[in-house]
């Protein structure tokens, strides 16, 4: 059954995809026809791996297994990977029917929990770069890293619009309009599975792609939610239309590409928890647009239904339309519950027939009966394949298309070579910073926590002459220009939501104190001084501006940072182009390009290029929708 297609083939003729498609289906009806029910609620469930043992997956017939952001295996070497998931396998391959599980990760940006992986950009940058090709290209050198781990899933591509900043998964997103976001939506899906799954097997070392948070999580209203989640989980008021408008249109492309799975989000539409809604999971997702791969649930996120007991939880989110559930430690509770409520009749057997219907149709098309691992994993390259040169190649390419250079005073950028060039900042040496959130570990980590190139070695790689570094930004005096790398530092989901002063977790969306005054020294030296932010969305900048010469907005960029010094000093010419607005201050927000008092410090769209003389222009280039 193993298809032999390639991104860029032609799809199958459409005789054979149809034998292929009957073949699946008539499997699939099959196994049904013969599972217990203690077969079926196990495939519809997920659990974590430090939770649940290969005798568990046998034991329970666990659907699929899962590490949360930050949680791997061993020593998190590759060969570590691959023993687990074999073994989990094992498990499942030895049972009765011998249904292997999925595998699923969260490989966000690049395969991100795994040393020594390329980490690509995160969103929000591949969203500047105005370039889907890149981004399939992305997926596809990522596709080929996970597989090469044993993993056949992965949780992504986010397809949130954000609409407020004050959102800590802003940078997730590819963007605040759903044009934007919805021309990267099929391109990724093709980058991870080489085609649509619609009956036809994936080629070898492809993976099963997520489309998340189904739907409007960027779209949440601040002011309503639970103080501890107030954005990350709100609620998204929106009227039917603009719902679809905004948050459901780039859903379609990802469709069309045949996306195997769908993340249900945490929020609320219109104060119903997305968990329990119906009309948008079975209504919308389903039954108008036609998914028929398998919706899972978020972490733990049964928990976000209002009810009194677990089960009555379980019942309102199987009943809406929810597939698999993923209870990272609690399973057996779900398992219990779901048991209950099928043999009290509160769920009926065609519903969980559907669910496992679904699930089970998925792993047939991602080829795991036959390959219960991805070949890859047992080839004689794999080891090459994380961080293989190429791959790295691709990830600086994507950091200099996705480099916004936002201010540019008497063109001192590009950057001459070969001058005494002084850098500066918190961000400018750190691995862990600029790749943020979601690396090796959840909410990401300052330090050299995997192997890259660091933006000031990339700055030494390309300068062309003498580099001095100084976090503090002691020492600027008697240098011809000073870079200051300053930003964000890494957050991944409620943690890094705006949250008034005085609080734990503030992340008023400034520069902190330490930075400002790195920023005053170098400033006060007198050397023309070009800044680089790494942050996850804009910051609130306008009282410092007019002291900067240059400002670039770097984003996120992971492991590749040469790619920022490739845009510095003019050996790539800036192409990237604000996927967000960039408010002037915190009353401005929530601001978005077709609000009907549009006045940001930059708009959506705006970029300065570099003329054809290789000198930046002074003038806005690219302003505008795309
Ligand atoms: C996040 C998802 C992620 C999941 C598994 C959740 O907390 O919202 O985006 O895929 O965890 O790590």
């Amino acid at each position: 059954q193993q298809s032999s297609q390639q991104a860029g083939d032609k799809p199958a003729a459409e005789g054979e995809q149809q034998m292929a498609s009957k073949d699946i289906d008539s499997r699939v009806r099959e196994l049904v026809s013969q599972m217990t029910l203690a077969e079926k609620v196990g495939q519809m469930t997920q659990a974590e791996r430090r939770h649940a043992t290969p005798e568990d997956v046998k034991k329970y017939h666990l659907g699929s297994i899962l590490n949360g952001g930050g949680s791997f295996p061993g020593e998190n070497t590759r060969e570590d990977w691959v023993q687990m998931i074999r073994d989990y396998q094992d498990a499942a391959t030895s049972t009765r029917l011998g249904i292997p599980i999925i595998y699923g990760t969260d490989a966000v940006h690049g395969h991100s929990n795994v040393v020594g992986a390329t980490i690509f950009p995160h969103n929000i940058g591949l969203g500047a770069t105005r370039n889907p090709e890149l981004a399939q290209k992305i997926a596809d050198v990522t596709a080929r890293e996970v597989a090469a781990t044993g993993v056949s899933w992965t949780f992504a591509p986010t397809l949130c619009v954000t609409r407020d900043e004050r959102w800590g998964r802003s940078y997730e997103c590819f963007g605040e309009s759903p044009e934007l976001v919805a021309e990267f939506a099929g391109p990724l899906v093709y980058g991870f599975q080489g085609g649509p799954m619609e009956g036809e097997t994936l080629a070898d070392n492809k993976i099963v792609a997520t489309a998340k948070h189904w739907v409007g999580d960027g779209g949440t209203t601040y002011g309503t939610g639970d103080e501890n989640y107030e954005i990350d989980r709100g609620d998204t008021q929106l009227s039917d239309e603009e719902l679809r408008e905004l948050h459901i249109a780039p859903y379609k492309p990802a469709l069309d590409a045949g996306v195997g799975t769908v993340m249900i989000s945490y929020s609320s539409v219109n104060g119903t928890k997305m968990h329990e809604h119906k009309e948008l999971i079975t209504g919308v997702l389903k039954e108008e647009l036609g998914f028929d791969g398998f919706t899972i649930s978020d972490w733990e996120a049964l928990k976000e239904i209002p009810a009194e007991t677990n089960r009555e939880r379980v019942v309102r989110s199987i009943n809406a339309g929810v597939d698999m559930v993923m209870e990272p430690e609690k399973w057996q509770q779900f398992i219990t519950d779901l048991t209950a409520a099928v043999e009290a009749g509160e769920i009926s057997m065609a519903r969980i027939d559907d669910a496992v219907s679904r699930i089970l149709k998925v792993k047939l098309e991602a080829g795991l009966f036959e390959n219960p691992l991805p070949p890859l994993a047992n080839g004689p390259d794999a080891d090459e394949l994380l961080g293989h040169k190429d791959h790295r190649e691709l990830g600086r390419q994507a950091v200099r298309e996705s480099q916004v250079v936002l201010k540019n005073t008497d063109r001192l950028l590009p950057l001459a070579k070969g001058k005494k060039v002084f850098v500066a900042g918190s961000h400018a040496d750190d691995i862990g910073l600029q790749s943020g959130g979601w690396t090796i570990e959840w909410q990401g980590k300052a330090g050299d926590i995997t192997e890259g190139t660091t933006i000031l070695e990339g700055i030494k790689e390309v300068a062309g002459g003498p580099v001095t570094y100084s976090a503090d930004g002691a020492g600027a005096e008697g240098h011809d220009v000073a870079i200051v790398v300053v930003g964000e530092d890494p957050y991944a989901e409620g943690m890094g939501d705006y949250r008034e002063a005085p609080c734990e977790l503030c992340k008023p969306l400034t520069l902190s104190d330490e930075q400002l005054a790195v920023l005053e020294k170098v400033e006060a030296s007198g050397v023309p001084t070009a800044v680089v932010l790494v942050s996850g969305r804009p910051l609130l900048i306008a009282d410092q501006l007019p002291q900067w010469e240059a400002l670039v907005a770097a984003w996120l960029p992971g492991t590749e940072g040469a790619g920022v010094a490739d845009v510095l000093f003019g050996d790539y010419a800036p192409s990237g182009k604000l996927p967000v607005t960039w408010p002037k201050n915190l009353k401005q927000i929530p601001i978005n390009v077709g609000d009907e008092e549009y006045d940001p410090l930059f708009p959506y769209g705006f970029g300065l290029t570099y003329a054809e003389d290789g000198r930046a222009e002074e003038g806005p280039a690219g302003e505008g929708q795309q």
